[in-house]
């Protein structure tokens, strides 16, 4: 048998940004059943103090972290409550600097949307491992957090199921061999919608995904398929493939996460069922497999396995991430700045369905084009086109 190095090595120090998400609570169920092998460094969320407080008691972590500035006294007041020992830190700034400390391995990057892209950032200059589950961090960025990525040696796991899939389909495999990627969608809940009935959809008949269980915000940006637009610039940077060569499959039964074409015409596909804690485990364990009680897939009991062309007619905002690609430069910050606007707009009321992709392609227009974006750049994109498409719905 061939010896694993890693086997042996020591506990694996977790930072964990967006621990009270989906991700970041199913991150926990992991170190929870694997305490020999993971332990929690840092916790950041965003505003959830209860959940947070909750889990800093279980997991009693170095650093307890929360971005919302005006939430720490009562975070502070709540962990001294429950004896708590560790740092209590608020802020961009502190979730920038937790992820560099010398303690930390593995940084879990599950912020939702742009919040992402500074820690992670900060986490890859000072060369830790990323289980990347914000995907905006790519889409935004994706040259520069490749680039220091390869400057400074800090490998990149991808937590998204599909992203996972094609990696697992990767393993042994060289890449200039591959000859396109099979990106598997479930097409959301308005899959079988006529553009009329899109029309006057709300956030609550959005929010009922049919196979996955997911934040508020990637389950809308799943049912307007924006999600899986951000998941082929995502494919792009990680697997370095131009966007021409990642095909977008509708597969409604959610069994096959993704595949791999190569050059011989073999396709490698990973299956199973809709569960994320699979993805996120491999990205931990990585490169091993771990062993797991997660459901699995009964192909016995799946009837059929089908695969659809997305519509990018009912589906608009499928077609814009391309474009987006095509132009590169920072069109695709200006794509994730004016989704993140309408997405939120839409959850609130303020904006239909079906305007969510008119706003973000009339953002494209206006947006002022950069070739070559800088990280300054980008934050004055994100800034710029935030306030175009926020025009556009008042
Ligand atoms: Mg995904």
């Amino acid at each position: 048998m061939v010896s694993n190095e890693l086997t042996n090595e020591r506990v694996k120090e977790l930072a964990i940004l967006g621990s009270t998400g989906s991700i970041g609570t199913q991150t926990l169920d992991i170190v929870r059943a694997y305490p020999d092998r993971y332990s929690v460094y840092a916790l950041c969320a965003h505003r959830s103090i209860d959940k947070l407080v909750e889990q800093a008691k279980e997991f009693k972590p170095e650093v307890v972290c929360i971005a919302d500035e005006s939430l720490y006294g009562a975070l502070s007041d709540q962990l001294s409550a429950i004896s708590y020992q560790g740092k209590v830190w608020a802020g961009a700034d502190s979730i920038a600097e937790v992820v560099t400390m010398p303690s930390v391995d593995v940084v879990v990057a599950a912020m939702v949307g742009y919040a992402g892209l500074r820690p992670t950032i900060e986490a890859i200059k000072a060369g830790k491992t990323i289980a990347l589950a914000n995907k905006e961090t790519l889409v935004v960025a994706g040259e520069i957090i490749c680039d220091l990525a390869l400057q400074h040696h800090a490998p990149i796991l991808p937590v998204d199921s599909e992203h996972s899939a094609i990696f697992q389909s990767l393993v042994g495999e060289d890449r200039s061999e591959i000859e396109k990627i099979l990106l598997t969608a479930s097409g959301g809940p308005f899959r079988t919608f006529s553009l009329e009935q899109m029309k006057t959809v709300t956030a609550a008949d959005a929010l009922k995904h049919p196979n996955w269980e997911m934040g508020a915000k990637i389950t809308i940006d799943s049912a307007s398929m924006m999600n899986k637009g951000f998941e082929v610039i995502e494919a792009k940077w990680l697997f370095g493939v131009p966007v021409e060569k990642i095909q977008v499959l509708v597969h409604p039964q959610s069994i096959v996460h993704s595949a791999v074409q190569f050059t011989d015409g073999a396709i490698k596909a990973q299956l199973g069922a809709p569960d994320m804690r699979l993805p996120i485990q491999y990205a931990l364990s990585f490169p091993e497999r771990l062993a797991s009680d997660f459901p699995r897939a009964d192909l016995f009991a799946l009837k059929d396995l089908t695969f659809e062309q997305p519509d990018l007619n009912r589906f608009p905002n499928l077609g814009l991430a391309y474009e987006a690609m095509r132009r590169g430069g920072n069109i695709p910050c200006v794509l994730n700045a004016a989704n993140e606007v309408v997405n939120l707009a839409f959850r609130e009321g303020r904006c239909g369905f079906l305007q969510m992709s008119d706003v973000i392609a009339q953002t494209m227009v206006k947006a002022a084009f950069i070739a070559k974006p800088t990280y300054e750049d980008y934050v004055a994109t994100d800034t710029a086109a935030r306030r175009l498409a926020e025009q556009q719905l008042s």
